[in-house]
């Protein structure tokens, strides 16, 4: 047994409960969800049963932390104030709906500044944060590190620590790493992750870094497109994954799969292949 913390994202479509079983059946130890609908609107109630049978099972078999995905609709840096208000809005809801599943992570994508430029989507990330956490929460905030696809703003290490460095409550803040983005976005973690990981710990300080999304990419370094593809599929290659899952730097994290599959069992698979690689990893 490794001990990677492993898992993908999970649909909540048939509820909290159901959505752990999930996770158990595919023996992931971790795994994402969408707070809400992703096409945004209103969040669901959370039922009291349902809830109490999903903490359960995180229990019963030591699963999580887990990292909520904030959906993809939310914009703090839009240039339409109604928008941003949304995004402020929604995710302070989510975030009291996860004080009822204390000690997770949630995580979002900075957010596009459509043409204000960068340094204008930096200042209102800043201040939607900071208008969004409160003092005392009992969940971590991670930014995603992004592909540069369009206007993204956390396209490079730099410019997610300038939203940091913004933010009162900054010890409410960390980052999530997805392997697919840091690529198209232009850092070789195929040649050289241990590099990329120097470079993120010299501009943002690897303590902040605290989960990962595992995704092969479509596409070459640096292209800025955002396409997942199955692990060992892609431009990443295996080898990559293989560095990833044996990286002592990096043993402990949530690691999330968010490859595209048409059911459980693929996951179920991948799940079973970068725990073998790990565990090679660890006898060699
Ligand atoms: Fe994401
Ligand atoms: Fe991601
Ligand atoms: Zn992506």
């Amino acid at each position: 047994m490794s001990g990677l913390l492993i898992g993908c994202h999970l649909s909540t479509a048939s509820g909290y409960a159901a959505m752990a079983s999930d996770a158990v059946s595919i023996d992931a130890t971790t795994f994402a969800f969408f707070t809400r609908n992703p096409r945004g609107g209103n969040a669901r109630e959370l039922d009291q049963k349902d809830l109490a049978a999903f903490l359960d099972t995180l229990e019963k078999h030591e699963i999580g932390p887990l990292v909520a995905h904030a959906p993809y609709t939310y914009n703090l840096c839009s240039a339409k104030p109604e928008t941003v208000e949304f995004a402020r809005r929604a995710m302070r809801e989510d975030l009291e709906r996860l004080e009822r599943m204390p000690g997770h992570l949630y995580n979002f994508h900075p957010g596009a500044h459509v043409k204000q430029g960068v340094d204008e989507g930096i200042r209102l990330i800043r201040e939607g944060l900071n208008e969004v956490l409160e003092p005392g929460q009992n969940t971590t905030v991670l930014l995603e590190t992004m592909a540069g696809k369009g206007t993204e703003v956390g396209r490079t290490f730099e410019e997610l620590a300038r939203i940091i460095d913004g933010v009162d409550h900054d010890e409410l803040l960390g980052v999530c790493l997805d392997t697919c983005h840091v690529a198209d976005a232009g850092y070789d973690i195929m040649g050289d992750l241990d590099g990329v990981l120097d470079e993120f710990d010299r501009v943002i300080g690897l303590d902040r870094l605290r989960a990962l999304h595992l995704n092969d990419s479509k596409n070459p370094l640096g292209s800025h497109k955002d396409r997942h593809e199955k692990i060992g599929a892609g431009t990443l290659g295996l080898g990559t994954f293989r560095a990833v899952v044996t990286n002592p730097r990096l043993s402990g994290l949530p690691m999330v799969l968010e490859t595209p599959q048409t059911g459980l069992d693929g996951w179920a698979t991948e799940i079973t292949l970068l725990r073998s690689l790990a565990a090679e990893g660890a006898s060699s």
